[in-house]
């Protein structure tokens, strides 16, 4: 039997404090939730330097990936954030650790349904997730202070703009179908100030306000 700890303390010390991620609160949180549990087939690179596959032609993204929009969030543990596209579950457990109240969409129900039975074995009981098109946001809870978007997107979706809180932040890969940069968004008094962060490449969100279906 592996030590996943053991991997796990690897990954931070060798994959993200080198690369400058420097959060401790986030470190503390990537040293503690337990990654490969995340991953089905893959559990046994759970901690390599890449993204994997999930099933449904989608990915968990790259520890570093994962980390760095974290931290570009700037979360000090008093948020409520939406996250889309919760695909295995495992960003979401991050941002619980995090934050006060997690909010997650997943457009593909079986995703869904692993990734919530995933996050209740785990005891996470700051984190709801939802079956839709994330592009619409979470009217009923909304604002919310943080918005992470973890699927590429031609644009931030308008409605994620709307459900923005005032001071709040979102991060998003923004651009085009196969090659996107990180966004970091603020929202003063109504209108969003953007900076270009680093080069990913993301599966694509597909919704009314991102890609359409002929994409997936
Ligand atoms: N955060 C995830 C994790 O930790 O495993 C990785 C997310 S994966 C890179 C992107 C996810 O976004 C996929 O599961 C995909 O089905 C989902 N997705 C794509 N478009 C979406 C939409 N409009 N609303 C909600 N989820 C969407």
């Amino acid at each position: 039997m592996e030590n996943f700890k053991e991997l796990r303390d690897m990954m931070v010390d060798t994959q993200l404090i080198p690369r400058g991620i420097k959060d401790e609160r986030l470190l503390a949180a990537m040293r503690k939730v337990p990654r490969h549990l995340f991953i089905d087939e893959f559990m046994h690179k759970a901690y390599d330097d890449m993204a994997l596959p999930i099933g449904e032609d989608q990915t968990i993204s790259q520890p570093y990936m994962v980390a760095i929009m974290t931290e570009l969030l700037e979360l000090k543990g008093d948020e409520k954030v939406l996250e889309i596209g919760t695909g295995s579950g495992y960003q979401s457990a991050v941002l619980a650790e995090l934050s006060l109240s997690v909010f997650t969409i997943e457009r593909r129900a079986a995703l869904a349904e692993r990734a919530e039975e995933r996050i209740h074995a785990l005891g996470y009981g700051n984190v709801q997730i939802r079956v839709g098109d994330g592009t619409l946001g979470w009217p009923e809870d909304a604002p919310f202070d943080r918005i992470i978007i973890t699927a590429g997107s031609p644009q931030i979706p308008k409605p994620l703009i709307e459900q923005l809180s005032d001071g709040g932040i979102i991060v998003a890969p923004v651009g085009d179908r196969f090659s996107q940069q990180l966004i970091v968004a603020r929202k003063f008094k109504g209108s969003l100030s953007e900076q270009l962060h680093t080069p990913c490449m993301f599966v694509p969100l597909i919704g009314e306000y991102g890609w359409g279906k002929d994409e997936d």
